[in-house]
């Protein structure tokens, strides 16, 4: 059977007249568009600004209009906790609250404890020191990298109609969870939230390693921030779909949380950390090996995202060559049996900061497909090629259609 390989650089594509993209040296990309069908997509739909999550979602052909609950369960799932339907999951921060009273009378002076990075300790006081079982619910908490972490909520009745506790903004108080909607559900929830969370800075404030940290001047990681909350959705996994089994090579949390949620085996790389450093050449080897092992293999690649929120031009330029500089090894892959895909998940300029609904450019290589004229892989040239625009959903049909598991529509 025919294999496939997505490699998503987030954000790569940009706005305006001359892009880090198009003024990138970068002959492994321009190759591998000379040698494909290019286009240009929407991710979700014309001007819409996706999200990382729902516009992976949308490329791998689940519509996040129906599947998205938010970006918790996805999180969850990315840290390691195995989600089930119907879990209410959580995005956390480790931050730091000053004042007295309860931890809601409580101010936020740091969203991030310091960037605090070394969390495992201060999981464990909480996995042991909290007892939701009088609620009939059992609570999961995972560390994330650094400051971050997931909570996941199971049981009976529970309803993720409720409020973040996570003000967003220093210098406010800790936000009580309220219920959202008139349920039992959601009212029961939100207490829960809350003893959660009172019982947390009770344990976390005086932890020997905040009260270590005080000494030392740092920030005490004393409060749990939640925010994201969502239900964890059934969702039919990628193999029971496509009769793919899927391999996930990214760095982020929230890529392979989209992994996870679908079915799918996260490869890790050493040294893939999402940011510019990232191991290129150890992330693109592993996806060429899980090529053996799976069918359909997502390569992700952050760091142009970041450099886009950052407004750097010269980094987001400088990082797709490095990018390019690991990518040789693509052009040598037998496209009879490979079919390879170069996209985005959405555009994030650099003059914008921000995710952008600009439609992000597509190369198709495969045996067979009517190979364009395009010579470059740009926002460019990307729409002179053949695919013309397409939503990000067409592409798994493309895509199942040229490789011969697609069936018949009708007689
Ligand atoms: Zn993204
Ligand atoms: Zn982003």
């Amino acid at each position: 059977m025919k294999k496939v390989l997505l490699i998503v650089v987030d954000g790569i594509s940009d706005r305006g007249t001359k892009t880090p993209l198009s003024s990138a040296k970068k002959p492994n990309m321009d190759k591998l568009a000379e040698m494909g069908i290019n286009g240009i997509m929407d991710p979700i739909a014309p001007g819409i600004r996706p999200g990382s999550d729902t516009g992976h979602l949308s490329l791998l052909g689940y519509d996040p209009y129906k599947y998205y609950t938010g970006r918790g369960p996805i999180e969850a799932a990315g840290a390691g906790i195995e989600v089930r339907p119907g879990d209410i999951a959580f995005r956390v921060n480790f931050g730091t609250v000053e004042g007295e009273g309860s931890v809601f009378d409580k101010v936020v002076v740091d969203r991030r404890a310091g960037r605090i990075s070394e969390t495992d300790e201060l999981v464990k006081a909480i996995n042991e020191g909290i007892d939701l079982s009088e609620y009939g619910v059992e609570f999961i908490f995972r560390r994330g990298s650094g400051h971050r972490g997931a909570l996941v909520l199971r049981g009976e009745g529970l309803s993720d109609k409720i409020s973040d506790t996570d003000p967003h903004r220093v210098g406010e108080k800790v936000k009580r969870c309220v219920p959202l909607e008139d349920s039992e559900e959601a009212r029961r929830t939100a207490e829960i939230v809350n003893y959660f969370m009172e019982r947390a800075h009770e344990i976390l404030d005086r932890h020997p390693l905040n009260e270590e940290r005080a000494k030392k001047g740092l920030p005490k990681a004393n409060v749990l921030l939640l925010r994201g909350v969502g239900k964890v959705p059934h969702v039919p996994s990628f193999e029971s779909r496509y009769g793919m089994r899927l391999a996930v090579v990214a760095g982020t949390t929230l890529i392979k949380g989209i992994g996870r949620i679908l079915g799918g085996d996260v490869i890790e790389v050493e040294g893939a950390t999402g940011n510019r450093y990232t191991n290129v050449k150890g992330k693109v080897e592993a996806a060429l090996k899980a090529l053996e092992t799976h069918d359909f293999v997502l390569l992700h690649f952050k760091a142009t995202d970041e450099l886009g929120h950052d407004g750097d031009f010269e980094g987001k330029r400088e990082f797709i060559e490095k990018l390019d500089s690991h990518f040789e090894p693509l052009l040598s892959l037998d496209f009879s049996k490979v079919c390879l895909i170069l996209t985005a998940d959405h555009s994030t300029p650099v003059t914008a900061k921000e995710h952008t609904g600009d439609p992000v450019p597509i190369v198709i290589v495969h045996e067979g497909v009517r190979v364009d004229e395009v010579e470059e892989f740009s926002e460019f040239e990307a729409y002179k090629g053949g695919l013309c625009r397409i939503r990000g959903l067409d592409l798994m049909n493309i895509v199942t259609d040229l490789i011969d598991r697609a069936e018949k529509f009708g007689a």
